[in-house]
C-alpha cells in the first residue's frame, strides 16, 4: 500500500498493467522495474519516484559485474532464508587465470571456462565469469594477460592484485567492461578509492577482521563509492575454515536482521585457497569443491574457484540453481503432448506431470533408451507424480482433460495409456473416465526399458 499509494494512481495502463495496484504489486516481487511506468519520471513525481525506490531497495545492495548479456547481478536479498520469500541473485562463479600462464594455455583455460556448460532441468548452467589473478606483480605482464583474457571471452571478469598500479594497466584495456576489483585493504584504500571512482567500477573489500571491513566500506561509501563486495578472507581448513563460516553468517545477520547498512553489500568468498593447502590435485579439488557448497550455502555472492575437473564444476553449478531457484514457484515446463523419436499410431503413450525435474527425467529416460513414443504431459502445477496424486492435481478428470486438449486420440489409436508406477491409484478411476486402457509403468521412469520388454505390447495389441 505504502507503494502503490506514491504511485500516480491514474490507472492509464501504460505500464501494461490495469491498474497502479497490479503494478505495485509486480514492483515488490521484481517482476516490473520503476521505468515501466512512464508518468512517473515526468518532474511533478520526482520525489514520490525517489521515495519508491528506497522502499524497494533491497536490504543487500545489488550491484552488476561486467556489461551486456553476460553481465552478472550479485546480492540484492531481502531474506537470510530462501523460503522466507525468495533469493533473487545466484552465487556468481568466476574461474581463476594468471599472468604467468603461457599465451597458448591462458587462452585454452579462458575458452574452457566460456565454453564449460551442462543440461539440467531443461536449460544449459554455465560459469559466470573469470578471475585474473596477477601472479607476477608485473603491471606490463598483467595488462597483457587481460588482453589476451578479454579478446578470448564475453564473460565478466575480476581483476586481482593488491597493487594499484597492477590493476589500472589492467583497467586500461577492459574499464569499459565493469570488471570488479579485488582487492582494497587498509593499505590500499586510498589509490582503490581513486580507481573505482575514475573507471566507475565496483571494488572488493578484504579485510579478516570484521570492523575493518565495515570501517574501509563507510569510508569506500563516503566517498561516493558504493558498488563494493566485501571478503572476510577464506580460510581452507579446520578452525580457520569455522571461523570463516561464522563471519559469513554475522555479516549477513548484521546486514539483514539488525539492519546495519555499513555491511549491507554482497559477499565474497576464495574457495581457491583450497588449492594451497591440498598438494594432491584431487583432494584440493575436492575440498574445494566442499568449501564451495559451504558458501554457496551461507552467504556467497560471488566466489573465486580454480578447479575445472567436471567432478568439482558439476556440484559447485549444480547446487547453485537448486539453492537459487525461487520456492514461489515450482520448476515446470509447459503441459502437452511430447513426440520423442519417430512415433505411429501403435507407439506406447506414457504419462507424466509437468514438474520440470520429473518431466526432464523421464523425457531423457525414454529418448535415451531410443523409444518411439508419446509423452503426455498433465499440468499439474509443477508438482511431482506423488505430490500431485495425493493432492488432487494427478487425477483421472486432469488425465481425460489432457486427452481431450492435446487430441491424443488423433494420433494414439490404440487408446492405452501407460501411467506412472507411483499414481498406480488412480488407474481404475482413470480407465473408467477416459474409456482407455490403462497400463501402469514402473515406479522409475529408468527401469522403463525392462518395462518395455516384458509389457508392451500389451495382449490386445500384439
Ligand atoms: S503506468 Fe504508472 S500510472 Fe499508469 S497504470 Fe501503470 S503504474 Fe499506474
Amino acid at each position: 500500500m505504502d507503494i502503490y499509494r506514491l504511485l500516480p494512481r491514474t490507472n492509464c495502463g501504460e505500464c501494461g498493467e490495469k491498474t497502479c495496484m497490479a503494478f505495485a504489486s509486480l514492483l515488490l516481487e521484481r517482476k516490473k522495474d520503476l521505468d515501466a511506468c512512464p508518468p512517473l519520471s515526468e518532474d511533478k513525481y520526482a520525489s514520490q519516484r525517489e521515495k519508491i525506490a528506497e522502499l524497494l531497495a533491497p536490504e543487500i545492495r545489488e550491484v552488476v559485474i561486467g556489461e551486456g548479456e553476460k553481465a552478472v547481478k550479485i546480492g540484492g536479498e531481502d531474506v537470510l532464508h530462501r523460503h522466507e520469500l525468495t533469493f533473487f541473485n545466484r552465487t556468481a562463479l568466476f574461474y581463476d587465470v594468471w599472468d604467468t600462464l603461457p599465451a597458448d594455455k591462458l587462452r585454452e583455460r579462458v575458452q574452457t571456462i566460456t565454453d564449460w556448460r551442462k543440461f539440467y532441468v531443461g536449460k544449459f548452467l554455465r560459469l559466470n565469469g573469470v578471475a585474473i589473478r596477477s601472479v607476477s606483480n608485473d603491471a606490463k605482464k598483467f595488462e597483457e594477460c587481460v588482453r589476451i583474457v578479454a579478446d578470448e571471452t564475453d564473460l565478466p571478469l575480476a581483476l586481482c592484485s593488491f597493487s594499484e598500479k597492477v590493476i589500472e594497466a589492467g583497467l586500461s584495456q577492459v574499464s569499459e567492461r565493469r570488471p570488479l576489483i579485488y582487492a582494497a585493504t587498509e593499505r590500499n584504500w586510498f589509490a582503490f578509492v581513486e580507481l573505482a571512482r575514475r573507471y566507475g567500477v565496483p571494488v572488493a573489500l578484504f579485510s579478516p577482521s570484521l570492523d575493518t571491513l565495515a570501517s574501509l566500506a563507510v569510508t569506500f561509501a563516503n566517498k561516493g563509492v558504493r558498488d563494493l563486495v566485501l571478503d572476510p578472507g577464506t580460510l581452507p581448513t579446520g578452525k580457520g575454515l569455522a571461523e570463516t563460516f561464522a563471519k559469513f553468517v554475522k555479516l549477513r545477520r548484521a546486514a539483514i536482521s539488525e539492519g546495519k547498512k555499513e555491511v549491507a553489500y554482497p559477499l565474497l568468498s576464495v574457495p581457491l585457497v583450497a588449492w594451497l593447502t591440498h598438494k594432491d590435485p584431487v583432494e584440493a579439488s575436492y575440498w574445494e569443491a566442499v568449501i564451495a557448497c559451504i558458501f554457496i550455502i551461507k552467504y556467497a555472492d560471488i566466489m573465486i574457484l580454480h578447479g575445472l575437473e567436471p567432478h568439482s564444476l558439476i556440484v559447485e553449478r549444480t547446487l547453485v540453481e537448486n539453492i537459487y531457484t525461487d520456492p514461489r514457484k515450482p520448476v515446470s515446463v509447459e503441459p502437452g503432448l511430447r513426440i520423442i523419436g519417430s512415433p505411429n499410431e501403435n507407439s506406447p503413450l506414457f504419462v507424466t506431470t509437468n514438474f520440470a525435474l520429473t518431466y526432464y527425467t523421464v523425457e531423457s529416460d525414454i529418448s535415451s533408451s531410443k523409444i518411439d513414443s508419446y509423452l503426455l504431459v498433465i499440468d499439474t502445477g509443477g508438482l511431482g507424480v506423488e505430490s500431485a496424486v495425493a493432492g488432487g492435481q494427478l487425477s483421472a478428470d486432469a488425465v481425460k482433460d489432457a486427452l481431450e486438449r492435446f487430441g491424443v486420440e488423433e494420433k494414439v489409436k490404440h487408446k492405452t495409456m501407460v501411467l506412472p508406477g507411483l499414481a498406480a491409484r488412480i488407474s481404475g478411476e482413470t480407465e473408467d473416465k477416459t474409456g482407455w486402457r490403462v497400463l501402469v509403468g514402473p515406479k522409475d521412469s529408468g527401469m522403463i526399458p525392462r518395462w518395455m520388454e516384458k509389457s508392451w505390447p500389451p495382449e490386445w495389441l500384439s
